[in-house]
């Protein structure tokens, strides 16, 4: 199955590195003109901008911190002037402020929670009326493992990735009507700086726990958020979708 996105448009929130790069790339090689967002790295922007454009892809970078409202709406509003419509929005914008509850401070907690869950609501709200008016459109949030099993340390992420499911499957219901799908997709562990940081202690027992012995690759989880944007899922909403090595079954 060959999937073709010419002549759509994307959003890509937190596209400067890591998954969120791959699911540009992945999305602008299939053929969608790709809104590559970062909240302060300009340079990685670029160059995941210029990867897409030597690739024959088309793409822009336009910075705006997803926990704003304004900023929020400014990204979306930068899909319709300079690409003028909006057919795929991928909450993928994540932070991490890893400690133990007794010891995690107010900010630890909020500003994981206005990253991760309150973006992926800023960034929705402002998509679902072109969207609406289009009577066409594609969410994918990015979830975790974390948000369905829990970790010790990472009491705000859960809490947050826990968060973006309920919401998925709730603005999926809302906007089923307008044909516009909500799905989430829950990462285990992946290579990229989010987990770059963790020691080889824990690498080792977090491996131990993956039946297909590997951290995935971004590239893994791209095609999964390509898929779910394509016609090929259509009759797909309000579903969250582990891709995790066989870590998580149910
Ligand atoms: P990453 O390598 O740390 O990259 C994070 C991206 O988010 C960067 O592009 C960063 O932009 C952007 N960002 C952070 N705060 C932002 C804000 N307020 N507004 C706009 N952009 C912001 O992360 P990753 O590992 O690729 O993770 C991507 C998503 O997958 C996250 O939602 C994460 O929770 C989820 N996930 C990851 C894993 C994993 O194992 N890696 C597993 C499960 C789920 P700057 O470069 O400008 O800072």
């Amino acid at each position: 199955m060959k999937i073709d996105l010419t002549g759509r448009v994307a959003v890509v929130t937190g596209a400067s590195r890591g998954i969120g790069r791959a699911i540009a790339a992945t999305l602008a090689a299939a053929g969608a003109a790709v809104i590559v967002n970062y909240r302060e790295n300009a340079a990685a922007a670029e160059a995941t901008v210029a990867a897409i454009g030597a690739a024959g892809g088309q793409a822009l970078a336009v910075q705006a911190d997803v926990s704003q409202a304004e900023a929020a709406d400014r990204l979306i509003k930068s899909a319709l002037d300079s690409l003028g419509r909006l057919d795929i929005l991928v909450n993928n914008a994540g932070i991490t402020r890893d400690t133990l509850i007794m010891r995690m401070k107010d900010a630890d907690f909020d500003d994981v929670i206005n990253t991760n869950l309150r973006g992926a609501f800023l960034c929705t709200r402002a998509a679902l009326r072109p969207m609406g008016r289009q009577r066409s459109g594609r969410i994918i949030n990015l979830a975790s493992v974390i948000g369905l099993i829990g970790n010790a340390g990472q009491a705000n992420y859960a809490a947050a990735k826990a968060g973006m499911i309920g919401f998925t499957r709730a603005t999926a219901r809302e906007m089923a009507s307008r044909n516009i799908t909500v799905n989430a997709v829950a990462p285990g562990f992946i290579e990229t700086e989010m987990t770059h940081s963790l020691g080889e202690g824990t690498r080792k027992t977090i491996l131990d726990t993956i039946p297909l012995g590997r951290f995935g690759r971004p590239e893994e989880v791209a095609g999964l958020v390509c898929f779910l944007a394509s016609d090929a899922a259509a009759y797909i909403t309000g579903q969250t979708f582990t891709i995790d090595g066989g870590m998580v079954m149910t």
